[in-house]
């Protein structure tokens, strides 16, 4: 760890460091307020000790300034003090700190506490890196690993506003398997999985900007969103679909719109002036029905 000691004291600075170093870890030395919070800017710490009587924040003081500044990145903070009364203990832990030690400072004792507080550090990041697994994994579809529709709803909303400030144009394409139902009937439920799975690889590979989006709407539907796309730009990535489902191929014997597995795509923008995100998808998916009713494999533009 990386162990930041803050005191006055150039003394009690240097028995500190040793200590740390002892510990196996690296001391990093600040006088006062000013150098101590710089040195949280620039580098990696894991651990603050400090002094509490000092020129400038008093230690209480740096540790509320410290857990204001850096409200998502909690590392441990313990004081050293020269004043043992609980009143003081109290408003040392009441500051933001998480725990309390009286100089002189025993080096058996510092060398426990900060195992202690490594423990802590430790169980918080591996708590940090499990819940950032868990936001991925509540944005995902679990079969096909592509935007689920929480991550379509929240992108979308996001993109509508992006549109609004930028004034350019935003466009979405609602996708639907031709046939699946017949698909699944005949090859069983495990290969409509697989087929599911095949066309998001598909369908992801026709997106070729960072920020377009490809999500699971539900069952055999999927959604596209492409900022700063025009209908002609949407409709060329529709193009791009056809040709690469042709490619790819999947047998599809009750299929009347062609011998493979084949999508219906429905195209809007904000050229057609919906109010919402929600009425933008809702144009793209009343697209959709017109390209199944003429006949499926092919995508229609919204029209007022
Ligand atoms: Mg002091």
């Amino acid at each position: 760890m990386n162990i930041l000691v803050v005191d006055d004291d150039r003394f009690i600075r240097e028995i500190i460091s040793a200590v740390i170093t002892d510990a196996g870890h690296t001391p990093i030395t600040a006088s006062r307020d000013n150098e101590a919070l710089p040195l949280l800017e620039n580098s990696d710490i894991d651990l603050v000790l400090t002094d509490v009587e000092m020129p400038g924040l008093n230690g209480f003081e740096l540790t509320r300034e410290i857990r204001q500044r850096y409200p998502n990145d909690w590392f441990p903070i313990i004081f050293l003090s020269g004043q043992s009364d609980e009143k003081h203990y109290e408003e040392g832990i009441d500051a933001g700190g998480d725990d309390y030690l009286t100089k002189p400072v025993s080096p058996i004792v510092l060398k426990a506490k900060i195992l202690a507080m490594e423990r802590i550090a430790n169980m918080k990041k591996a708590l940090d890196s499990a819940n950032s697994r868990l936001e991925k994994l509540s944005t995902q579809d679990p079969l096909t690993k592509v935007s689920n529709r929480r991550d379509l709803e929240q992108s979308l909303l996001k993109e509508w506003k992006l549109h609004k400030r930028k004034e350019t144009e935003l466009a979405v394409i609602m996708l639907d398997i031709d046939f699946f139902k017949p698909y699944n009937d005949t090859y069983g439920h495990q290969q409509g999985d697989e087929c599911l799975k095949s066309v998001a690889k598909a369908l992801k590979k026709c997106l070729h900007r960072s920020h377009d989006l490809l999500a699971r709407y539900g069952g055999e539907e999927f959604a596209i969103v492409l900022p700063e796309t025009s209908l002609d730009g949407a409709t060329h990535v529709a193009n791009r679909v056809i040709d690469s489902l042709k490619q790819l191929n999947l047998p599809h014997e009750h299929s009347t719109a062609a011998s493979h597995i084949t999508v219906s795509m429905g195209i809007s923008s904000t050229s057609a002036n919906s109010e919402t995100p929600t009425g933008l998808l809702k144009q793209a998916d009343d697209a959709l029905y017109l390209a199944k009713e003429n006949g499926r494999n092919r995508s229609e533009i919204f029209k007022n």
